[in-house]
């Protein structure tokens, strides 16, 4: 357990020994609520195992990593396939030999 949210439950368990008997399951909630929140939260949106979808190549991109891969070989088989550039408009995948264009 981080400082931080050692800090946050000494904060709630300070309320809760103000708060009424029959007020103390709110606090319960809440830390519930809050162990929820911290225990499941999903990895960063950005993090570098979420595919992007990027509709000027078609490709996928992995947080600030600036290849463009493959989202068949990355659907299809959990591998991610950096992509060659053939031109301006098209990419091609080494692996499946999908061709990547812009999406719509
Ligand atoms: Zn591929």
């Amino acid at each position: 357990m981080n400082n931080k949210l050692h800090n946050i439950h000494q904060i709630i368990s300070e309320i809760a020994n103000k708060l009424a008997e029959g007020d103390q399951h709110l606090i319960i909630s809440l830390q519930r609520e809050l162990d929820n929140l911290l225990l499941h939260s999903p990895e960063d949106d950005t993090g570098p195992s979420t595919p992007h979808p990027d509709k000027a190549s078609g490709c996928y991109k992995f947080g600030d990593d600036p290849d463009y891969y493959c989202p068949h070989c990355f659907d299809n088989l959990q591998q991610k396939i950096s992509t060659q550039r053939l031109n301006r408009q098209l990419r091609v995948c080494p692996q499946c030999r999908s061709s990547l264009r812009p999406l719509q």
